[in-house]
């Protein structure tokens, strides 16, 4: 698809206003929803994005390749085993489970690197990928057993924030909440949390550290 980088960057410029103070994450997945990753995030980049957030560890390499500084999140958590390469390109995986933590903690051994910084996903109400209320005393005693990987975000996926009607959305940031204070009462200390797509960044539905717009970078809100 043909796309102008000055909208792009005109874009940004009213997500940031809508953003209020939150960073952003641009989302890039599946090529920059079409429009060509590697220029797309050049742009964003340049116009002061935040960081860029991406399904696949492939698209988040891609997007290295192309010269791309800022923070990486790679939301899909299909890691296989290729953490050497998480921890090569510098990225900022999104865990879910106790085989993703304890396998970004080996290869940190092994690799006699630094702790590494990751965001947990949590369901609450997607019903996709992550961790489930019940299931998160679990998860953080991964945590507890593998400091080499550090609690740094907590995230989830808002499933109709372009309903008309608001209140699906407001009772899953309503259990976010929730469970972001569970993992602070366990004694963690995440930075950063962020739930919001375009649609409830534009509805002004919610507004934590980090918002994740996509496809509102392309006009299409
Ligand atoms: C695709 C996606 C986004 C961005 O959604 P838009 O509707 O394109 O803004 C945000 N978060 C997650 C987890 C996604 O998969």
């Amino acid at each position: 698809a043909e796309v102008n980088l000055g909208n792009v960057r005109r874009n940004l410029h009213t997500l940031r206003r809508a953003a209020d103070g939150s960073a952003i994450f641009g989302v890039l997945k599946a090529d920059a929803y079409g429009h060509g990753a590697p220029a797309i995030g050049r742009t964003l980049e340049r116009a002061g994005v935040d960081g860029f957030a991406v399904a696949l560890l492939e698209e988040a390499i891609e997007l290295r390749d192309a010269g791309i500084q800022k923070p990486i999140l790679v939301m899909g958590g299909y890691y296989g085993q290729a953490w050497g390469e998480v921890l090569a390109a510098r990225l900022l995986p999104v865990v879910y489970d106790a085989g993703q933590i304890e396998g970004l903690a080996r290869a940190i051994r092994f690799a006699d690197r630094d702790p590494v910084k990751v965001h947990l996903k949590l369901d609450t109400g997607m019903a996709r990928l992550g961790v489930r209320p019940g299931e998160l005393a679990h998860i953080l005693d991964v945590f507890r057993r593998f400091p080499e990987v550090e609690l740094d975000g907590l995230m989830t996926h808002l499933a109709c924030a372009d309903a008309d009607d608001p209140s699906a959305t407001r009772a899953q940031l309503e259990l976010f909440d929730r469970m972001c204070a569970d993992v602070r009462a366990a004694g963690f200390h995440p930075t950063v949390r962020h739930a919001a797509n375009s649609a409830a960044l534009l509805s002004h539905a919610c507004s934590l550290e980090i918002v994740r717009p996509g496809v509102a970078l392309f006009g299409v809100p």
